[in-house]
């Protein structure tokens, strides 16, 4: 039987895992932490139960397929459910929405607050399926650097659609264009940042990103996040995949330009492929230290990291939902602050995420645990205490101001990540969340590769490579690569 070894046990590393496994191979996983998931964690304050990382789940198929490589039922081992309101809306001036994830709902939410005919929402939201129906084979679901990719009907199709792509323009200046009110520009600007980049500077190719959330739905797994890693790492040893926990990679083994193995606490693994589901930039700087670094790619911009305030609240908001927003008043400071200065904006934008509305245990009895996120620069070592002190001020007197509340004396419980946390527990470059951000036309393109151009038999999987970050892309690439080795 041939053997892999995989580097980290990350969502797409055991997703990897599982996938070559059900392909015949003798599959182990190398991973430095003492838990599974990368950055899908949970850990618990007191009475409440926290996610660390990841708070939004779509497109659940891509992990019942797992399942289905076995002949498994998912539903025995992985439960969730699919919310009627993805999110929430706030602003400032007292403007409120609800977005249904049915489309024609939330069209006519829309034109009861904003004034906006249901129509052009509609047309806007048809013309995102068709680019996301035009690129998915090419973009997401094959490898982009092999020529096969590229000679095939699907790529002809989109090649003759070029102009409805929008690549020349940036989202903002799509939505600007097409959606013409503030607030609902705005909330289609967000999804800019579900990879990580700025909508200022993102191709208008972009707006498809909204599609997987409206079209698909989103989702509230049962026992939380971390049951998605969880449920796949349970399947993963069911089918015979060995785990070997606390041990960090300290090489890949190259001889004639071929990966032969790892090395682990000065001990040599000797395997047929090897496969990376760390960060490819430090899989190059750490694991590959003498061998040609793909500088241009490795040196893209990285996507946004987050400051996260975990906070057990004593009281319940019937207002706030799984998934709120309360928005900046300055959309386009607040981007300038994160990818230009460098710095978390004084405004910022405030992503609430509530598990206890959907999943009662998680919190104790007319309580709610917050997970309160804010989008910030990378970690360049930055006074991340002064930061935070001062972010947190801001924060709560904006909820406070949108709200009507006092919320500090409801504060029972509190944790708080910085980028610099992000970057020590999981290995990401930088702390960010995504990889390599999509701020420019080429990202899609300067994105590392699923495998090595100059190492045989060496493979990458994970939000740092092809197709990129978030849940589903990571899922998929983990396709991509099993795909990759025969
Ligand atoms: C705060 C936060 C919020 C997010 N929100 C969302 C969201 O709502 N929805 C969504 O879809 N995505 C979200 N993301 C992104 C998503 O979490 C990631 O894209 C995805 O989990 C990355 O998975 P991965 O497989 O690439 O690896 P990671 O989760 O980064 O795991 C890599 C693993 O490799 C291990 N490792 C690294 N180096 C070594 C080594 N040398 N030896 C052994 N092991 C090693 C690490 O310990 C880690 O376990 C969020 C991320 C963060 C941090």
């Amino acid at each position: 039987m041939k053997k892999v070894i995989i580097i980290g046990a990350g969502i797409a590393g055991i997703a990897s895992s599982i996938r070559l496994r059900a392909k015949g191979f003798d599959v182990k996983v190398f991973e430095s932490n003492s838990y599974p998931g990368g950055k899908i964690s949970s850990f618990n304050l007191g009475d409440y139960r926290f996610d660390a990382g990841p708070s939004l789940f779509t497109m659940p198929h891509f992990v019942d397929e797992l399942f289905d490589l076995f002949s498994e039922n998912s539903k025995d081992h992985f439960l969730y459910k699919k919310k009627d309101i993805s999110c929430n809306y706030f602003w400032e001036d007292g403007t409120r929405l609800s977005a249904f994830s049915d489309k024609n709902k939330f069209a006519i939410e829309v034109e009861k607050k904003l004034g906006v005919p249901t129509t052009r929402l509609l047309k806007y939201l048809k013309k995102a399926e068709k680019k996301y129906d035009l690129t998915k084979t090419i973009f997401l679901e094959k490898s982009l650097h092999k020529l096969s990719t590229f000679l095939n009907r699907d790529t002809l199709k989109a090649i003759l659609n070029l102009n409805i792509f929008q690549i020349s323009k940036s989202l903002n200046d799509v939505n600007e264009k097409e959606l013409i009110e503030p607030h609902l520009i705005q909330l289609y600007n967000r999804f800019a940042t579900y990879n990580g980049s700025s909508p200022y500077k993102t191709p208008g190719m972009m707006t498809l990103i909204q599609h997987l959330e409206q079209e698909y739905g989103t989702y509230v797994v049962e026992k939380g996040m971390v049951d998605i890693t969880n449920a796949l790492f349970k399947l993963a040893k069911r089918k015979g995949v060995v785990f070997k926990f606390n041990e960090n990679v300290s090489k890949i083994l190259v001889e004639n330009k071929k990966a032969i193995g790892i090395q682990a606490k000065n001990k040599k693994y000797y395997s047929d492929y090897v496969v990376s589901n760390m960060d490819v930039v430090p899989t190059y700087d750490k694991l590959l230290k003498d061998q040609k670094r793909p500088t241009i790619v490795l040196n893209q911009e990285r996507s946004s990291s987050a400051i996260i305030f975990y906070w057990g609240v004593k009281k319940e908001f019937p207002d706030l939902d799984l998934h709120n927003i309360f928005f900046s008043d300055n959309y386009k400071k607040e981007f300038d602050s994160i990818f230009n200065k460098k710095e978390v904006y004084n405004d910022p934008t405030i992503y609430i995420n509530i598990t206890s509305k959907d999943l009662p245990s998680d919190a104790p009895k007319n309580s709610e645990n917050w997970f309160v996120m804010i989008n910030s620069p990378n970690n360049e070592n930055q006074n991340w205490k002064t930061i935070t002190n001062d972010l947190r001020k801001n924060v709560i007197k904006k909820i406070n101001n949108i709200l009507k509340t006092d919320l500090m004396p409801f504060i029972e419980e509190e944790r708080v990540y910085t980028p610099q946390d992000i970057e020590l527990k999981t290995q990401s470059y930088l702390g960010s969340l995504y990889g390599a951000s999509s701020n420019n036309k080429m990202s899609a393109f300067l994105r590392h590769p699923n495998f090595s151009n100059n190492i045989l038999n060496l493979y990458f999987c994970g939000g740092s490579v092809h197709p990129g970050g978030g849940i589903p892309l990571c899922l998929l690439s983990a396709k991509i690569v099993s795909n990759l080795i025969k």
